[in-house]
């Protein structure tokens, strides 16, 4: 305890010694910093302000946030913060852990230590077999995930990369097979794709893999479970950036309602050792969306919107290797995404603004978390750096490690050339 303690000290004095740069405001024991000392930091010159609202931008780079708000914009994409932003000294502020976890990757993803080369796409077809999905009335999630997958499939090996499917057919697979076959790809990317449920809810949504400290957007609070270090945490800058890839390729293909890049620990994007996201590709309980998913036109869009997302992130981190031969979107000046050519084309219910809550799917809780609640405190592992003009102060709650090399675990099978899919398996339960 004494050793944690003079750690947060030695920690806290660095910060306020060396962080001149960074005026940290402490509330509710959580550090936050102004979109100010944000603009600064990455060079955003052009603050526009309204009472509400804070837009800091340089040509076609910008954060807009809104006062005591979990919205906020990377280039008019949506996140949903970790945390709401608070009001101090009359500035929006957003928490350390959201500049360190998702503003700080999105904004400079080349950034990224030792992203490893990728040659494999892992798609993952949500549900199968007995277990439908989310229903619409003109058919199961599970169809339309996989016919998905397929014609993603096609693109993407039309374009040059390796393809594997965690099931190729109407079969069940459990969570724990999909995470397994990924995981014998070290040098692969997860994409999961499903179909949302939940009453009107419109639109398009991406998760990432909470990190480490950070509640999952689908369950009721914050939990003990937030603090365990799971496998894919050894990704979280490469999970924000391929999520972020993969929000703006789904909603400039989609012209969808943009929902928001949000976080979860669904099990196959918690247990995987490769980058992974999990894609929410519309609202099967809404007859605008459901009738949409049901035409083999948006499932090509959709595919369309995968095969850019790879390449996006692929260019986004730097990997080197085999350069994808299709056009991307994103600019050589901007490392992040502009999705300001992408129009929303329909708007929500009104519930999307209100609550960073996430309306999951309608096949049961698909979170792995345990409910039980835990004040959310930084206990332990405080290895917050001070800030610095290169590096964003360091989050107390992150995993230390993450923004170091990534390790990966040592692929359980020798798999010189691609296995089959998992066949089919006992029932077990539904999750993603
Ligand atoms: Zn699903």
């Amino acid at each position: 305890m004494s050793r944690l303690i003079l750690i947060l000290c030695l920690t806290l004095c660095s910060v306020f010694a060396r962080g001149g740069d960074w005026t940290v405001y402490s509330v509710s024991g959580r550090d936050y910093l102004s979109m100010e000392n944000i603009a600064e930091f990455y060079g955003l010159p052009k603050v526009q302000r309204t009472e509400r609202e804070i837009t800091i931008s340089s040509g076609i780079r910008s954060l807009r946030a809104s006062a005591n708000s979990a919205d906020f914009f990377i280039n008019n994409l949506k996140f949903i913060l970790s945390y709401p932003t608070v009001v101090k000294d009359g500035k929006i502020c957003v928490s350390r852990m959201d500049l360190v976890k998702l503003i700080e990757p999105v904004m400079r993803p080349s950034a990224i230590k030792n992203a490893p080369n990728i040659d494999t796409i892992v798609l993952d077809a949500g549900h199968g077999g007995h277990d439908n999905g989310a229903m619409s009335l003109w058919g199961p999630e599970k169809a339309y995930a996989l016919d998905t997958v397929l014609r993603a499939k096609a693109l993407l090996q039309a374009a040059g990369y390796k393809v594997v499917l965690t099931r190729d057919g109407d079969y069940f697979v459990p969570l724990d097979d999909r995470v397994r076959f990924a995981n014998r790809y070290p040098n692969a990317i997860f994409i999961a794709v499903h179909f949302n449920s939940g009453g009107w809810g419109t639109g398009v949504e991406t998760y990432s893999l909470a990190p480490r400290g950070v509640p999952s957007m689908m369950a009721d609070g914050p939990s003990v479970s937030d603090l365990v270090q799971c496998t894919g945490n050894a990704r979280d800058a490469e999970n924000i950036a391929l999520a972020t890839a993969s929000h703006a390729a789904l909603v400039l293909k989609t012209h969808m309602f943009d929902r928001g890049l949000k976080r979860a620990r669904f099990v196959v994007i918690r247990d995987i050792a490769i980058p992974g996201v999990l894609l929410e590709c519309g609202f099967q309980s809404n007859p605008y969306d459901g009738k949409m998913i049901a035409t083999p036109l948006y499932r090509q869009t959709l595919a369309q919107a995968i095969l850019a997302a790879v390449t996006n992130y692929k260019r986004a981190v730097g990997a080197p290797g085999a350069a994808p031969r299709q056009a991307v979107q994103a600019t050589q000046t901007s490392p992040s995404y502009d999705v300001s050519a992408a129009p929303s084309v329909r708007t929500d219910d009104g519930s999307d603004a209100k609550a960073p809550k996430a309306q999951g799917d309608s096949d049961g809780d698909p979170d792995s978390d345990s409910k039980s609640t835990a004040k959310n405190d930084a206990d332990g592992d405080s290895k917050s750096a001070a800030p610095t003009k290169s590096n964003p102060p360091a989050e107390k709650n992150a995993e230390p490690k993450a923004s170091k090399s990534p390790q990966f675990k040592k692929p359980t099978v020798a798999t010189p050339d691609p296995p089959a899919p998992p066949k089919k398996k006992k029932p077990a339960a539904k999750n993603k």
